[in-house]
């Protein structure tokens, strides 16, 4: 079934208008002022498509059509914030696909048996409270307990109750769907139209400590130093050897790294990175971290000290809905692949609560959020008809 480009094309500009600087590069952050423009102007458009809209207390947008027939609804979205200085498709992608699969239900008079729900996400992007809180709440499993929520709450002239007044029954959904671009460069480099997600990786990050010794850089000898920062590198240049070892979609970063005393003419005593892995299978995670202890466990003259930071585990996709993708593609000629998602997304967290399906369409050069970011429209037309036939697809009973 076509759907209509130019119109999608309008809408992602229109709202891509909002916060957009003089790089090019569009600042929506969480609970803006631009954000807030950008909703009221999306609860506008949904209703002008049709949707019963609302937005509720954290900010997300929600539309929803009607249904023929009393059943949970089939959900799309992604989200609206932005990063800094990011991109038109990053998010808003995902929005404005699934408001053209409703406007083109809408044209060709299409009802569909389950109600669709259309939802527009704040703060996937980050904010005090974390990355995709808004489709955390929304689902229920943001940690009502945490302890100093309620101040970072208070930030952003939030309370515990509009909270919950934002998260709905997730027995009212029978799944989610969410078209995002890829945000890395497998798809473009290899002429694949289509990336059907298998699963949206974990993320494990540890912070590494290590003691050395600190001492005057002109008169301790080569042989005598206990340089912390050396022993790092040597441990980063294991660390990244195993970690091609493990093989895609396995990655390690070390991104941070701090040095003491910080001083050019100081022996570095001790430094302090944060070493994040990510992968679909936990046990590479577990064994890159035994392989990094027992390497150190030879290094008498070093303390090091593991702490765990951060600890998600990796989700996967509906099957069924993955194989409904993935032949919908066969049936339409587009070159598509199964693979993983390395970055986090919105559909990680409603996973936790009802089945999700992922289309990935190409990033050029693998570059997001950045305003360099770029899909062309022809990659997102297919993407949106394959979206357009999931949903029609999965509306069966
Ligand atoms: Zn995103």
């Amino acid at each position: 079934m076509n759907i209509d480009i130019e119109r999608l094309k309008k809408n992602i500009i229109k709202i891509g208008s909002i916060g957009r600087d003089d790089t090019g590069g569009i600042s929506r952050l969480a609970f803006s002022e631009e954000y807030n423009k950008a909703a009221e102007e999306l609860k506008r458009l949904f209703e002008d498509n049709g949707l019963k809209t609302k937005i509720d207390p954290i900010g997300n947008v929600i539309g929803s059509r009607e249904g023929d027939k009393d059943l949970p609804s089939i959900m799309i979205g992604s989200h609206l914030d932005t990063v800094k200085n990011g991109g038109l498709y990053d998010g808003a992608l995902g929005i404005f696909a699934g408001l053209e699969c409703i406007s083109t239900l809408n044209d060709k008079d299409i009802k569909t048996n389950h109600p669709i729900k259309l939802v527009a996400f704040n703060a996937e992007e980050g904010s005090e409270m974390g990355g995709t809180f808004g489709s955390r709440v929304f689902i229920g499993t943001q940690y009502l307990k945490e302890e100093k929520l309620e101040n970072k709450l208070t930030n952003y002239g939030l309370s515990m109750n509009d909270l919950k007044e934002s998260t709905i029954n997730s027995e009212d959904v029978k799944l989610f769907l969410e078209l995002h671009i890829e945000q890395g460069g497998y798809l473009e480099q290899n002429n694949i139209k289509i990336g059907v997600v298998n699963g949206i990786a974990g993320i494990t990050r540890y912070s590494i400590n290590i003691k050395g010794e600190a001492n005057h850089a002109g008169t301790t000898p080569m042989d005598l130093r206990k340089d912390a920062l050396t022993m790092a590198a040597d441990l980063l240049l294991k660390i990244d050897h195993i970690s091609k070892s493990i093989g895609s979609p396995f990655v390690s970063t070390v991104g941070q790294l701090s040095i003491k005393p910080g001083a050019v003419n100081v022996i570095p005593g001790e430094v302090e990175f944060v070493l994040e892995m990510r992968d679909m299978d936990r046990k590479n995670i577990d064994y890159l971290m035994d392989e990094i202890i027992k390497y150190t466990n030879t290094m008498d003259e070093f303390q090091f000290k593991f702490d765990l930071l951060i600890d998600k585990p990796n989700v996967n996709t509906d099957p069924h809905i993955t194989n409904v993708i993935a032949e919908i593609c066969r049936n339409k000629r587009i070159e598509f692949d199964i693979m993983a998602s390395g970055a986090g997304h919105d559909a990680k967290e409603m996973a936790a609560k009802v089945p999700i399906g992922m289309i990935f369409v190409p990033s050029k050069g693998g570059i997001s959020h950045s305003p360099l970011e770029f899909t062309s429209w022809e990659d997102i037309e297919n993407g949106t008809e394959v979206l357009l036939e999931t949903i029609l697809n999965l509306d069966d009973l």
